[in-house]
């Protein structure tokens, strides 16, 4: 969405295609970091994204046996000092709304991309689409890949991506956030499981990791086995726990980190999660996502308003342009799943509170550090800005 507005506002002719009929898709990542907030900011677009409903959160904390202890502090970042955490959905139609305000952009509701066409050289000229009126094919100088991690055109395109491994999947539940409730956003470590605590006004968005592959396990286990151990871990949520009520009520995001080796072919761009999957570690998601859509915006949209088709230069160029950034967050985020995550959740279970350990209490204490994870992951590495004005 947010490539298909760049490249509307610079003029270029952009259909963009989506499968489901809205965008309401419950939990896909809220997080909007400080790099995609000076995105909007300098799309005009700052002051209607803080209409939205929305957390600010200005650190992030653990919650460790001898109380809490923040973690990451996004206060010494600049212009914006916090990440938002806004419903996908909400973020999703102001730019779909932003980007039909400009001629040539067509928004397609309900139409699920399911091959590419190409011509006689095997250049990718379009693709064919399922939509409510049967099959349609859309022609086009260039089609971009932003399906996400199953992504079905880099299927069809033949491209695999290099698995880079993850030790844990995701369990996510939501349960009702009282005003007597701390106000932060907490880790809360643990042996075996552990969980993370997203504050969304109303309501707690409750992540609890577990060991790879174990979700049928966990499911096996009667739903009040699952409530008691919550209540175990997060005392005060003890008495809201029945509000899961049942298995439905709890879904599994199964982590992936991958990567391709090459993100195009002859008249196809892949970008985003189709390019690259992110471990969940700091929400950086959604934001790399953006981050790729400005680079090609940048680029492409110079490349489609020349006469001719964008060749694979073009196309080369944006992988080089986004590859070293993905490259260093992805090498975090394992380095932190090998060294952290894994032995934690390989662990024998339980459900006693863990200490933060000496030294890192020690070094917490300095303010230059806790505001090293928030500037990288929060503002991330070669920072896009958006380069055309809108025509
Ligand atoms: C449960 C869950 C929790 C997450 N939590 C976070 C988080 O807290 N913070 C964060 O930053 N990231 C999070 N992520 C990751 C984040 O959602 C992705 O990194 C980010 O959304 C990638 O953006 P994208 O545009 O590349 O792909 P997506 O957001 O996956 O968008 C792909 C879009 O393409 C559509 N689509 C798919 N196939 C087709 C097709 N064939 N034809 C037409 N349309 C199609 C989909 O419906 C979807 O709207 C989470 C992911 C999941 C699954």
């Amino acid at each position: 969405m947010m490539l298909g507005l760049l490249l509307a506002r610079a003029g270029v002719a952009t259909v963009a295609l989506e499968k489901h009929g809205d965008f309401l898709r419950d939990f896909r990542g809220d997080t909007v970091h400080p790099s995609t907030l000076e995105i909007l900011a300098e799309l005009g677009l700052k002051e209607q994204f803080d209409a939205l409903p929305q957390h600010r959160v200005e650190q992030l904390e653990g919650m460790f046996a001898d109380g809490i202890h923040a973690l990451g502090d996004f206060r010494r970042l600049r212009p914006f000092p916090y990440m938002a955490l806004v419903p996908q959905w909400d973020f999703l139609n102001l730019l779909a709304t932003e980007a039909q305000r400009h001629d040539g952009f067509q928004l397609c509701m309900r139409h699920e991309a399911t091959e590419l066409v190409r011509g006689p050289d095997g250049r990718v000229t379009g693709v064919i689409a399922r939509t409510p009126d049967g099959m349609v094919q859309f022609n086009a100088d260039l089609v971009v890949g932003c399906d996400g991690r199953h992504s079905s055109l880099r299927e069809a395109a033949g491209l695999q991506p290099q698995n880079l491994g993850a030790p844990m999947d995701v369990l996510w539940f939501r349960l009702p956030r009282l005003p007597s409730d701390p106000s932060g956003t907490y880790g809360v470590p643990g042996y075996g499981n552990f969980l993370v605590m997203l504050n969304r006004n109303e309501y707690w968005q409750v992540a609890s990791v577990i060991a790879k592959g174990e979700a049928d396990r966990w499911r096996e286990q009667p739903i009040d086995e699952f409530r008691a151990k919550v209540a175990r871990k997060v005392g005060f949520l003890a008495d809201r726990v029945d509000n899961i009520v049942s298995w439905d009520d709890v879904k599994l995001l199964e982590v992936r980190v991958d990567r391709l080796q090459q993100w195009y072919r002859p008249g196809l761009l892949l970008i985003g999660d189709a390019a690259h999957a992110m471990s969940p570690i700091g929400g950086v998601g959604i934001n790399l996502a953006i981050q790729d859509a400005v680079a090609a915006g940048n680029i492409l949209a110079r490349a489609l308003q020349a006469p001719g088709l964008p060749d694979e230069s073009v196309l080369a160029a944006v992988q080089q342009r986004r590859l070293l950034p993905t490259k260093i967050i992805q090498a975090l985020q394992v380095f932190i799943q090998r060294r952290v995550i894994a032995p934690a959740l390989a662990a024998e279970a339980s459900d006693r509170p863990v200490e933060l350990p000496r030294i890192a209490r020690l070094l917490l204490r300095s303010s230059f550090i806790r505001s090293l994870p928030a500037r990288i992951l929060g503002q991330g590495f070669r920072r896009e800005h958006v380069q055309f004005p809108s025509r």
